[in-house]
């Protein structure tokens, strides 16, 4: 794996300490930021993820309008991420379309993931712009992070220790096994 999206060996000790607070994620300031930043569509994580190989891309899921891909940096193990194909910053650049399935790819992922993983709760939100902490801001990503009660998990070893890229790899396959057809 390569680039922005190569670096899955992030010490996760402090996991739960960065939830909601995605401006401290160390891609951001990270040596494999881009030359030219996320800003353009050929630095940006989030339209390199559908070409890249199923292996490498950690997609688990593609509609018409959005994908669906697990978060290199995950706050909880399955933590998600709802994308538009399109390149675009703000929620309301989305056409009806993209809307209306960036919603329903919001639920059946919540719905996946209490099947495989039995959550107790999820936090859902999109940062909108890097003031308010998007790590990505020029590409909207829905956040669909699972929570359970003391953050005790499915994958506990995720949780608080650092995250080997076999680990997404085993966690992306378990979701796309329950992600309907
Ligand atoms: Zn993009």
């Amino acid at each position: 794996m390569t680039g922005a999206q190569g670096h899955t060996d992030r010490d996760m000790t402090d996991g739960l300490d960065r939830l909601w607070t995605p401006h401290r994620m160390t891609y951001i300031s990270g040596e494999d930021r881009p030359e030219g930043g996320y800003d353009k569509p050929s630095g940006c994580p989030f339209c390199l993820a559908p070409h890249r190989s199923p292996e490498e891309s950690l997609v688990v899921a593609r509609g018409g309008h959005v994908f669906v891909v697990l978060n290199l940096y995950p706050y909880n193990p399955g933590h998600l991420l709802v994308c538009p194909y399109r390149h675009v910053a703000d929620y309301t650049d989305l056409d009806g379309p993209e809307t209306a399935e960036l919603a329903s790819f919001t639920q059946t992922a919540m719905r996946v993931i209490r099947k495989v993983s039995n959550a107790h709760g999820f936090n859902l939100g999109m940062n909108q712009g890097g003031v308010a902490g998007a790590g990505i801001a020029a590409h909207l990503h829905q956040h669909v992070v699972p929570r359970w009660g003391g953050d005790a998990n499915f994958m506990p070893v995720i949780g608080r220790t650092k995250v080997l890229p076999q680990l997404l790899v085993d966690t992306r396959d378990l979701l796309v096994r329950a992600w309907p057809d």
